[in-house]
């Protein structure tokens, strides 16, 4: 068996952390009341809004991405009020029972897991529900690896004075995301995955009409409130309410350093060169993609629809011979039928050739294939783009 130290992550969070970003945090306890750590935390803060494209406040949140889901939600509503809540995937769904859990009168939409946002779905339970306040929705679906259209949804959540509240846990530092530009209201990331550092740590962005809803929300709250996280930020010097984790801050700080001199663009196309070789790959070998709408895919993790037989023993063998941890899949019928292989952060060429590689290699070895090269041969034609 693998140590912990032998196996990389090709998992779609938590990612393999840059030794930059190791180094950051590793250096001695640095007490979260001093001028250095608000050194850190305003520079984490301005970075992170070059990143979101957003002038608005970037709030610091001591949690994982659920707990900063959470918090919009009780920051932003009241028992009783009604959003709609859009659920193709596991995470749209979290979203969804979040709310529910809070006293939300939720109206889900767009529940096939197999399909694209339907903005006429969404347009119509505009229509039926006129009181509704947000609409929730997740952008990188991790669970099926698809991306759904912000923009799109924020358009029209703005059309009819409807909040949008994103769930961009799997997204930020993988695909673009404009906050200001795209009308978003609420945003919502985390420290594990395209910002390759340790979780721990959720970032919040909220529009000017959203910190209104802040303003008339009633739902109980005590630990996440976003107007203290605003007021801490603003006072004396940057901090955040508590004890803050500031090894993580200083590790997303290095992370987002990393991202922007790369710059954002390099990184993004880093991401689509990466995920385009790994699904070549992948679909050489004779293994089918999920979703089965290329347009749909996310350059963030693959899906592999390899069938439960496959999947399990792919990826005990993946893990066992190669020391490459890949993720099961979520949820619904996907659960034991389906592979995920991360590719956020720092990823590049080599470590799509390096996971073909190894694919083709266990199922080479039980059997599955015959003919060896297919897989690997596929992932250098796209990556050269030669035939
Ligand atoms: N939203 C999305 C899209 C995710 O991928 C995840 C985690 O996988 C979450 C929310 C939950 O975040 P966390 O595990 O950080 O609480």
């Amino acid at each position: 068996m693998k140590t912990y130290e032998d196996v990389s992550l090709f998992t779609p969070g938590p990612v393999n952390v840059p030794a930059r970003v190791l180094a950051a945090g590793a250096r001695p306890m640095l007490h979260h009341r001093t001028a250095e750590a608000a050194v850190l935390i305003a520079g984490l803060v301005e970075k992170a809004q070059t990143l979101l494209g957003t002038k608005e406040d970037v709030l610091l949140v001591h949690t994982t991405g659920r707990g900063a889901m959470e918090g919009t939600i009780v920051n932003l509503l009241s028992p009783g009020d009604e959003i709609i809540a859009a659920c193709n995937g596991k995470f749209g769904e979290m979203y969804a029972e979040i709310a529910a859990t809070h006293g939300i009168v939720v109206h889900r939409v767009c529940t096939d897991w197999l399909r694209p946002l339907s903005l006429d779905e969404i347009a119509r339970a505009i229509a039926d529900h006129p009181g509704v306040k947000a609409i929730t929705v997740c952008h990188n679906e991790t669970t099926t690896a698809s991306v759904n259209d912000i923009k799109a949804v924020a358009a029209l959540g703005k059309k009819h004075g409807v909040l949008t509240i994103v769930d961009a846990v799997s997204s930020a530092g993988c695909l673009p995301i404009e906050f200001d530009a795209w009308q978003l209201d609420v945003l919502v990331t985390a420290s594990q995955k395209g910002l390759m550092s340790p979780p721990g740590l959720s970032l919040v962005v909220l529009s000017q009409a959203a910190w209104q809803a802040v303003d008339a929300a009633k739902c109980p709250k005590f630990y996440i409130q976003f107007r203290d996280i605003r007021k801490n930020f603003h006072g004396k010097r940057p901090e955040t309410p508590g004890t803050t984790p500031m090894s993580i801050v200083a590790g997303v700080e290095e992370a987002l350093t990393m991202i922007l001199q790369e710059g954002k663009e390099n990184c993004y196309a880093r991401h689509e060169k990466v995920a385009a070789a790994i699904r070549a790959g992948v679909q050489a070998l004779g293994l089918s993609l999920f979703p089965a709408d290329a347009a749909w895919r996310s350059p963030a993790l693959t899906a592999v629809a390899a069938g439960a037989e496959i999947s399990a023993a792919l990826r005990a063998e993946l893990r066992a011979g190669f020391g490459i941890a890949v993720a099961g899949g979520l949820g619904k019928a996907y659960k034991d039928s389906v592979i995920r292989i991360g590719h956020m952060g720092q990823v590049y060429p080599k470590d799509a050739l390096t996971v073909v590689a190894a694919i083709e290699a266990c199922l080479y070895k039980h059997g599955h294939i015959h003919n060896l090269g297919q897989g690997v041969s596929a992932c250098i034609r796209e990556l050269t783009g030669k035939e």
